[in-house]
C-alpha cells in the first residue's frame, strides 16, 4: 500500500543573495492508488515538490513518507518510484523492446523474464508492434509512450510524472490523457501527476492539488475545486473562460468579491448588472460574450440559439440563483 504523505514541507533556494521559497509548508495525504494532480501556473513549485517526492531535492523543512515508511534519508532508487518527465531520454541504438527493459536489466532479471515484462507493459501501452522499432523510427507521441511503458516494467509503489505530455500535440495529448487514465486504473501503482494545464487535471485527476505562489491552494476533487473553489486564484485558474470576479461594490455588497462562472452568467433584460457589449466569439455550440461592466471585464457563455446581441450593444446580465461565489477582497479566501 503506497500512500504518500507530505507533512509541512518548505523547500528555499538560495538565488544569489536572494532566496526562492519555491515550497512553502505544503500538508498533503495521498491515498493508495490515487491519481494526484498537482496544479498550478508556472514556477509555482510544483517540479520541486515532484522533486522532494523523488528524493531529488531535500525539503528545507518538513517530512515525506512513502507507505508507512519516511523517507528523507532514502536515496531515490529505493523509495519505490518511476518518474517520467516531458524530456525522456530514450537509447536510441536500442530497439523500443530493449528500451523498455532496460531498468529489469539493470535490475539483474533474466531474459525471458525481462521480455515478458516489457511486452505487457508495451501492450498496455500499444506499443506491442513495434518492438523491434529503434526510437528514431517513432512518432513524439510512441516515443513518449516507450518512455512511460520503461516507468511501468519496474512496477513502482508510486508513479510520478511532471508534465509528460506537453510536448505532444493537442490531439495525441487528447489520446494520451485517456490512455494514461486508462494505464491508472490497471496498475497498482499511485501515480503523481503535475501539469499546469487545468483541462488534464480536471480529465484525469481523482484529485488535484491546486499550487500557487509554493503554497497549496486547495485539495479536492475536479468537481469539488470547480464548484466551490477555496480562492479567488483557484475560481480564476480553473474553468474556461475563467470565473468572472466583481470587484466588491458591482454586485450587492460592497465588502465582497464576487464570483460567477461565464455559464451561470445570464442575459436577463432588467437584471442587476450593466454592461456592454464588447465581443462576440461564435463557437459553434456556444457562443462568448464579452462586455464592459464599468471597467470590468465580464464572459458570458450563451446559446447559440437564443438571442445574441452585438458589439456596442447594452445588455444586462443576472445570476443564476445559488452559483453566486464570495471572496475576501484582500486574502482571496471563499466566504461562505
Ligand atoms: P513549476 O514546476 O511549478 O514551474 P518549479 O518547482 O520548477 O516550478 O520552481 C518553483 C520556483 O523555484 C521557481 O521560482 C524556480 O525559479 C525556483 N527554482 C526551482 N529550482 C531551483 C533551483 N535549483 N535553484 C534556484 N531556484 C529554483
Ligand atoms: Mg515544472
Amino acid at each position: 500500500m503506497a500512500q504518500v504523505r507530505l507533512d509541512h514541507i518548505s523547500k528555499t533556494f538560495a538565488s544569489g543573495d536572494d532566496q526562492v521559497r519555491a515550497v512553502d509548508d505544503v500538508t498533503l495525504d495521498i491515498e493508495h492508488h490515487e491519481f494526484m494532480i498537482l496544479l498550478g501556473p508556472s514556477g509555482c513549485g510544483k517540479s520541486t515538490l515532484l522533486r522532494v517526492v523523488a528524493g531529488l531535492e531535500d525539503p528545507t523543512a518538513g517530512d515525506v513518507y512513502i507507505g508507512d515508511r519516511r523517507v528523507n534519508d532514502v536515496v531515490p532508487k529505493e523509495r519505490d518510484i518511476a518518474m517520467a518527465f516531458q524530456r525522456y531520454a530514450l537509447y536510441p541504438h536500442k530497439t523500443v523492446a530493449a528500451n523498455i527493459e532496460f531498468p529489469l536489466k539493470v535490475r539483474g532479471v533474466g531474459r525471458a523474464e525481462r521480455a515478458a515484462e516489457a511486452l505487457r507493459a508495451a501492450e498496455v501501452l500499444g506499443l506491442e508492434h513495434h518492438m523491434k522499432r529503434k526510437p528514431g523510427q517513432l512518432s513524439g507521441g510512441q516515443r513518449q509512450r516507450v518512455a512511460l511503458a520503461r516507468a511501468i516494467v519496474r512496477n513502482p509503489a508510486v508513479f510520478l510524472m511532471d508534465e509528460p505530455l506537453s510536448n505532444l500535440d493537442a490531439k495525441l495529448r487528447g489520446d494520451t490523457r485517456a490512455e494514461l487514465v486508462d494505464l491508472h486504473r490497471r496498475i497498482d501503482s499511485t501515480f503523481i501527476y503535475v501539469t499546469h494545464d487545468p483541462v488534464e487535471a480536471m480529465t484525469m485527476g481523482s484529485r488535484v492539488a491546486v499550487l500557487n505562489e509554493g503554497r497549496l491552494q486547495q485539495v479536492g476533487t475536479p468537481q469539488e475545486v470547480y464548484d466551490r473553489p477555496a480562492t479567488a486564484f483557484v475560481a480564476q485558474f480553473i474553468g474556461t473562460p475563467p470565473m468572472n470576479l466583481l470587484p466588491a461594490g458591482l454586485w450587492g455588497s460592497d465588502t465582497v468579491q464576487v464570483g460567477i462562472r461565464p455559464e451561470h452568467l445570464r442575459l436577463v433584460p432588467g437584471g442587476p448588472l450593466h454592461a456592454v457589449v464588447r465581443q462576440v466569439e461564435h463557437l459553434g455550440h456556444e457562443v462568448l460574450l464579452f462586455a464592459d461592466a464599468n471597467g470590468t471585464r465580464l464572459v458570458s457563455r450563451i446559446d447559440p440559439n437564443s438571442f445574441v446581441p452585438e458589439v456596442g450593444d447594452p445588455v444586462a446580465f443576472d445570476a443564476e440563483p445559488g452559483r453566486l461565489h464570495r471572496f475576501h477582497p484582500e486574502s482571496g479566501e471563499r466566504i461562505e
